[in-house]
């Protein structure tokens, strides 16, 4: 029998990097592949799924600012960069028969529809794919930001931050090899120890909002459908 879902809506945040796989930048099929057969699985138990995409992979504003350039004109990079990578996700849900829809913070009419609210919305209600481009479409903000953002709109019960550790740890697992990972902790307490959850903006949007955020990862088979039945799987931030 079909494992049921905790949740009717989720944001699930993509980083750039999450579509590179082990390449050092880019797009990798494969793992394009992995991810759309992950979302797959909530899908096909009735989870309504917006998708924000970074662009780390390709471009990131930070980087050309630091070497000179304006911040600005390198956030605008950034977000094309987005765009990129929600073309190739598209692509590859429709190639799964997997109904999905991109829209875009920037107008980019030939390419993509433009995001709107409403539309969004009803598409989602009808059980597609809504992957939300080009950021909050402002620079000086970041994807993540705009996963709060866009699951807020969206009335989503949580943001899914897809990463590659398995969750938010007392301490950078890596380093240290005593630390443990919290299965749920309440935004004060990450905000009172200083835990990198998502950035500033994104996390005060979901702490005003009560929206919570998971952190969990992605790279884990059925990690992503575990975290959608209510399993124990990664690190839930709360009020
Ligand atoms: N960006 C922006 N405004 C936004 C979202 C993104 O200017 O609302 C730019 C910014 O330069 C950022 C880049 O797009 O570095 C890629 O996004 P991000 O770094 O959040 O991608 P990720 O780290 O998730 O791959």
């Amino acid at each position: 029998k079909k494992p049921q879902p905790i949740y009717k809506r989720v944001l699930l945040k993509l980083s750039g990097e999450a579509l590179m796989g082990h390449d050092q930048f880019g797009i990798n099929r494969d793992t394009l592949h992995y991810m759309v057969s992950e979302i797959k699985k909530i899908l096909d138990i009735g989870v309504q799924v917006g998708i924000v995409v970074g662009g780390g992979n390709i471009f990131r504003g930070v980087a050309l600012g630091a070497s000179g350039m304006d911040r600005a004109t390198g956030d605008y990079m950034g977000m094309l960069a987005t765009v990129m990578n929600a073309m190739a996700l598209q692509d590859a849900f429709t190639k799964a028969g997997i109904p999905v829809r991109i829209q875009s913070a920037l107008h980019l009419e030939q390419v993509v529809q433009p995001y709107i609210r409403g539309k969004a919305l009803r598409y989602l209600d009808q059980g597609r794919v809504v992957i939300f481009a080009a950021g909050t479409g402002n620079p000086f903000f970041t994807t993540d930001t705009t996963a709060a953002l866009r699951g807020a709109e969206m009335g989503a019960e949580v943001v899914l931050k897809a990463t590659k550790v398995d969750g938010i740890y007392t301490a950078d697992p890596m380093k240290d090899p005593t630390a443990t990972r919290f299965s749920d902790i309440t935004f004060d307490e990450a905000m009172k120890r200083d835990l990198k959850v998502m950035d500033g903006t994104a996390f005060a949007l979901c702490r005003t909002n009560g929206l919570p955020i998971r952190v969990f990862n992605i790279g884990r088979p059925d990690a992503l459908l575990r975290v959608c039945t209510g399993h124990e799987e990664g690190t839930l931030v709360h009020l």
